[in-house]
């Protein structure tokens, strides 16, 4: 039986309506009719071969939620019929170390949902049954799809790099991950402030839970932030002025990126010896962790903010993203 979906079918093109056949289900394989599956930069960024990684044909999405159609003849852990949610990740080995230690991200064997394997912006998607998460009841789909990627890589960062809510946590890009960082920052009890090249975007940012805004692009404001912040978390994917990032930091605080920047980030190492300050990363997040914050955002009301469009429309809604008029996640709906 083929798939239906759309597909780049080189670097940087137009995604055309294009099919496929699946293969037999694996044994710890399951199927899922995608009902709705959000749009990342990420999606934009292996579209565009940015990565150098990109296999095409390529079928983008990796922010799914829709129901379990089939099950491979050894899957436990789900059920056809039931609503699941598929993220960045569809497969890891499960043994090694850090299969071992719930950080599946880390796994050498990772398999990403929409490279060398076809992704969401489709009829239907596969995943091992290990990277398919129930979502809480009463939770929406079309809101709580942004959460199996942007969601946990915003999340993820906030918990290992031991977040406290006595801390104060800036926030750079108010887009999709941007937004639901804000709401998770402020929900998690930390003071927050969003720093944003989007001044019109500032009513909504402190809807969402921002304390403070500032606009990025003014040299004056960003000196204003000096020494005021513990965790600074970069979701923007442009080279900024890193060195002015680092100064607001208090002694201890960090300057973590989960957005793509593919600029060498420079700053002196005084800027950082001086206070015991330190640069970090992260990337998504693993599977305790997911359920974790699918959990913490159902109490706590994160969502994303999303626009939903019609899947035949996705070249239009990538677009969107492309040009940073989404507010703030497109979601494409079958
Ligand atoms: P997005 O929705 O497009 O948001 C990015 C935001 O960055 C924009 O809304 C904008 O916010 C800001 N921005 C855009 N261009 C900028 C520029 N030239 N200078 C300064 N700021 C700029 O993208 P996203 O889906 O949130 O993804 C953000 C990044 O995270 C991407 O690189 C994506 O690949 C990466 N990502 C990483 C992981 C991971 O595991 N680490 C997972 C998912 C995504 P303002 O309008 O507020 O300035
Ligand atoms: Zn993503």
């Amino acid at each position: 039986m083929s798939i239906k979906a759309y597909a780049a079918m080189a670097a940087k093109e137009t995604l055309q309506r294009f099919e496929y056949d699946p293969g037999p289900l694996g044994p710890h394989e399951i199927e899922v009719a995608v009902e709705y599956c959000g749009i990342c930069h990420s999606d934009v960024h292996v579209i565009d071969n940015d990565w150098m990684n990109g296999v095409y044909p390529l079928v983008p999405g990796h922010e799914v939620v829709g129901k379990v159609t089939r099950i491979g003849e050894h899957v436990s852990y789900v059920k056809v019929g039931q609503r699941v949610g598929i993220g960045w990740q569809c497969n890891s080995c499960g043994t090694c170390e850090w299969c071992g230690i719930g950080e599946e991200p880390l796994c050498s064997q990772n398999q990403a949902t929409c490279v060398g394997h076809h992704g969401g912006f489709a009829q239907s998607v596969r995943a091992n049954e290990r990277f398919a998460f129930p979502l809480p009841e009463g939770m929406k789909s079309e809101n709580a799809a942004p959460l199996l990627c942007g969601g946990i890589t915003v999340y993820s960062p906030l918990r290992l790099y031991s977040v406290q809510p006595h801390h104060r946590v800036g926030v750079v890009g108010i887009g999709g991950l941007g937004h639901m960082a804000v709401q998770f920052a402020n929900a998690m009890g930390c003071e927050v402030t969003a720093f944003s090249t989007s001044a019109g975007k500032a009513d909504e940012a402190r809807r969402l839970g921002a304390h403070e805004f500032v606009v990025n692009t003014d040299p004056d404001a960003l000196k204003a932030q000096t020494g005021k912040l513990d965790f600074i978390l970069v979701t923007a994917f442009a080279p900024l002025d890193w060195s002015a990032y680092v100064a607001m930091l208090r002694p201890h605080g960090k300057l973590c990126f989960v957005g793509a920047v593919l600029q060498p980030v420079s700053v002196s190492a005084f800027d950082l010896l001086l206070g015991y300050k330190s640069i970090c990363g992260s990337a998504i997040g693993g599977r305790t962790l997911i359920t974790e914050m699918l959990d913490f955002a159902a109490r706590n009301d994160v969502q994303a903010m999303t626009e939903v469009m019609p899947m035949d429309r996705c070249n239009e809604a990538l677009a969107k993203v492309r040009n940073n008029t989404a507010r703030y996640r497109m979601v494409l709906k079958n």
